[in-house]
């Protein structure tokens, strides 16, 4: 039997009442299983099941088959905690999306593990966090501030970064000179950043506020950026460039993007 810290990716029934769960183990990896009998008897799994639930797996390998059998999950951190919102559900689907799509099986990726747990515990605090001490005039004036993009945005460039198809970008990619905050344009087909010489005609810009806001969170935690008011508009060509880049590399668009673009991010 081997047990890992985990977050579940996503599920699909099977068989009779058989779930196959898709899960992100801390210490082997991306992995899938089967559970038993999961839609049948709910108390082995209660809600554990839900993606994006972040719980200790008991897992266990068959005899000449891929799937593992996973005996038993218990929550660490579940998104049903929260309020239902259709905004941070469309996060949380775009992290398992991303996940499912780009770790590879059995390959342990501890980077992408602590960025996981660190955005999640993120998009789920902008929810839970009650203004008691202003009680009607912050959350009034700020409409948008208790929505994860900031989460969004930071677990988006931190994925590039760490599938490696994020250059260095305080150099424009084409002649290598130093980028100054204003004439900074991405491509949709090409990895990193183009100074104001080689934008070419399917560049797009990445506004200065965005670029510097990029440049911070390579270098700081996801915590740091939790203070800072997160309109829905903030970091939004930085998302779109690092999707791009995403999806160009996956080879495929993200169902869950346009779910998010309908919100607006
Ligand atoms: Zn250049």
């Amino acid at each position: 039997m081997l047990t890992s810290e985990a977050v579940v990716l996503r599920t699909w029934p099977v068989h009779e009442a058989d779930l196959i769960v898709s899960f992100f183990t801390r210490d082997y990896g991306r992995m899938r299983g089967v559970a038993k009998a999961a839609l049948k008897s709910r108390k082995r799994f209660g809600g554990a099941l839900e993606p994006m639930t972040l719980a200790r797996a008991w897992f266990a390998e068959r005899p000449r088959q891929e799937l593992v059998r996973l005996d038993q999950l218990e929550i660490l951190r579940s998104p049903l905690s929260a309020p239902v919102d259709h905004t941070r559900m469309a996060v949380l689907s775009f992290y398992a999306e991303v996940l499912d799509e780009a770790l590879p099986e059995r390959d342990p990726q501890d980077a992408v593990f602590r960025l996981l747990v660190s955005v999640l515990e993120q998009t789920s605090a902008v929810q839970s966090e009650p203004v008691q001490s202003e009680p009607t005039e912050t959350a009034a004036a700020q409409p948008n501030a208790n929505q994860p993009w900031m989460a969004l945005t930071y677990f988006s460039l931190w994925m590039t970064r760490l599938m490696g198809l994020l250059p260095d970008t305080s150099r424009c990619m084409v002649c290598g000179e130093a980028l100054h905050a204003a004439e900074v344009s991405y491509s949709s087909n090409s990895d990193g950043l183009l100074c104001g010489l080689h934008a070419n005609g399917s560049a797009s810009a990445l506004s200065a506020d965005s670029w510097q806001l990029g440049q911070r969170m390579l270098r700081a935690p996801a915590s740091a950026f939790a203070a800072e008011p997160w309109p829905r508009k903030r970091g939004q060509d930085l998302r779109r460039f690092t999707l791009q880049t995403l999806e160009r590399h996956l080879e495929r668009k993200l169902k869950s993007a346009e779910a998010l673009a309908r919100l607006g991010g």
